[in-house]
């Protein structure tokens, strides 16, 4: 199986000329918008093999095409951003921070008939619905994306600087811990998510990078370099695709459609890619020809959810 690797690092690009700097805005608008494209654009070829998609997108998919297992219209999403959203609506509704809000939240998405929902966030939430109990149990196999995959309004609403921070990693283990009660599935949560914040305050892959390498210290399971190659919905597998990716790709779109070709948990890879990638290049760098086939009413809340969000982080 050839796998679409990057046969070579890329040369440090140049640096931008201030004036051409996405403003925190725009990073903010780039990350929840581009991880919207990434699940909508990956969804159709989620748990494909690479060769499959090959096969059947004429070489490589870079386009809204729909269809897949879940029989998806061009540009609808999944659950990944359906979650978000869910997560996003509760911190709003709240005015900040109330995790049962979260939960609720979750159930009434549950119940609204998703699309799809992943096993793990499917029994957590009934649990809650059940038993009021916020936390799941600790699991000791099963690190699945499902906590990792819905983070994302908690960076965007969640004030920046060190008592942030600390606000910060309490705030996405809590909600990650509503489903999934598993160490690497906490890891991932913080570190994806610190990388997001990093990149929001206009800071580059090199910090990223940091941040990559301390997980992957602290746990082996996250090392990334060199790729090994596996797109399971297994946080481990899923940030290591994404690491790679975000790392070597020369533009946003390079990134996603890299990203969704290798097939596996595809949307999942490709919203995480999508976060990343238009935290770093801004709202500007997302394809028009993706953006006009997104959703039109997920591409209005995501807009008026992070404009709420962000005026959150200052209360
Ligand atoms: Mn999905
Ligand atoms: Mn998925």
């Amino acid at each position: 199986m050839k796998l679409f690797l990057f046969s070579e690092k890329p040369p440090p690009l140049p640096p931008q000329p201030a004036s051409s700097l996405p403003s925190a805005k725009e990073r903010a608008l780039g990350a929840y918008l581009g991880f919207a494209l990434g699940d909508a654009l990956g969804a159709p070829v989620e748990f494909m093999l690479p060769s499959e998609i090959r096969a059947t997108h004429n070489g490589r998919l870079d386009q809204m095409c729909g269809g897949g297992w879940l029989r998806l219209k061009p540009g609808q999403v999944t659950d990944d951003t359906q979650m978000c959203l869910a997560l996003g609506g509760a911190m709003l509704a709240s005015g900040g921070w109330e995790l049962r809000a979260v939960a609720d939240a979750f159930v009434a998405w549950l119940r609204s008939r998703p699309i799809d929902v992943g096993n793990t966030c499917r029994r957590g939430i009934r649990r809650y619905l059940q038993t009021g109990i916020l936390q799941a149990e600790e699991m000791r196999e099963d690190a699945g994306n499902g906590a990792l995959m819905r983070n994302l309004p908690v960076v965007l609403g969640t004030p920046d600087g060190e008592a942030g921070d600390a606000e910060f990693a309490r705030r996405s283990v809590a909600q990650a811990r509503i489903t999934h009660g598993h160490v690497l599935s906490d890891a991932a949560t913080l570190a994806l998510g610190r990388m997001t914040r990093v990149l929001l305050a206009g800071g580059g892959r090199a910090a990223c990078r940091e941040i990559a390498d301390e997980l992957a210290a602290r746990f082996p399971a996250f090392v990334f370099d060199p790729w090994p190659g596996r797109v399971s919905g297994y946080v481990a597998d899923t940030l290591q695709t994404v690491f790679d990716v975000f790392f070597h790709g020369a533009s946003f779109e390079e990134c996603l459609v890299e990203a969704i070709n290798r097939g596996g948990d595809a949307d999942t890879i490709g919203a995480l890619t999508g976060q990343l990638a238009g935290a770093f290049w801004g709202v500007s760098a997302l394809p028009e020809r993706w953006l006009r086939k997104l959703d039109t009413r997920i591409h209005n809340e995501i807009i008026a959810q992070t404009n709420a969000l962000l005026s959150l982080k200052t209360l």
